[in-house]
């Protein structure tokens, strides 16, 4: 229990991540920890969003720490377990998706989730969560139907038809289209997956604050792509 009576998220997880009992609300008396950091590696982080996703999708969602009072202990410090790089869109809210409270998460929000070219602004947030936060694990999130993946391939041999900073921001997403181009499936879908499989590659090779960390086995930056018809996120296999 925290300082309030109220059970956190984490200390439920555990036994959750440990004996696969997903969704049951038993898990909320299970023995208490101390509030804030816990030290949890990458697969353990990633366990308990695919756990937290199988609670979402089944309709059993525990929806940790969603008020004042149960995240009063999180006022002098913030213990994120994974940063999640997802795309902008509405339909794809990364904490409720993952059944996560506050402070579970440190969400990097973009259109087409895009990293490579992305500037500044994405890759600090992300170095910042890893080199000042601590975080182990690093999940690059796409969907399916991601409008920004469908523009790129609309305007994938067009150089202005589109206004403002939005034809920047789809050029980036142009090179996963265009090494989806000749696969055999569906253009859209293989390409939102090659531009998660860039980010990640990206990532892992992010120097000087993620690439050294993911050499030595203290960071893993995965895949996954969220399915808006099932809610279903899928890890991408980084082998195939
Ligand atoms: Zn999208």
């Amino acid at each position: 229990m925290n300082d309030h009576g109220k059970t956190s998220r984490r200390e439920f997880v555990i036994p959750v991540a440990t004996f696969g009992l997903a969704g049951s609300r038993t898990m909320a008396t299970a023995a208490p920890q101390e509030p804030g950091r816990r030290s949890v590696n990458a697969d353990q982080a990633l366990r308990e969003l695919v756990d937290g996703n199988r609670r979402f999708r089944s309709g059993n969602r525990l929806t940790p720490r969603g008020r004042p009072e149960e995240f009063l202990t999180l006022t002098h410090g913030q213990f994120p377990e994974a940063v999640v790089v997802s795309c902008a869109d509405s339909r794809v809210p990364p904490e409720i998706l993952f059944d996560v409270g506050v402070g579970d998460i440190f969400v990097v929000r973009v259109a087409g989730n895009v990293i490579d070219g992305a500037g500044v602004s994405v890759k600090g947030s992300i170095e910042y969560a890893v080199a000042e936060l601590n975080v182990p694990l690093i999940l690059v999130l796409g969907h399916s139907g991601c409008g920004a993946v469908k523009s790129a391939i609309k305007h994938i041999d067009d150089r202005d038809s589109l206004p403002g900073a939005i034809s920047g921001l789809v050029e980036l997403i142009k090179p996963a289209v265009a090494m989806s181009k000749g696969m055999p499936g569906d253009l859209l879908e293989n390409a939102v997956r090659k531009n998660v499989e860039i980010g990640v590659e990206k990532l892992q090779c992010l120097e000087p604050i993620v690439a050294p960390r993911v050499k030595d086995r203290k960071v893993k930056v995965v895949g996954g792509v969220y399915d808006l018809f099932s809610g279903t996120v899928t890890l991408i296999d980084a082998q195939k």
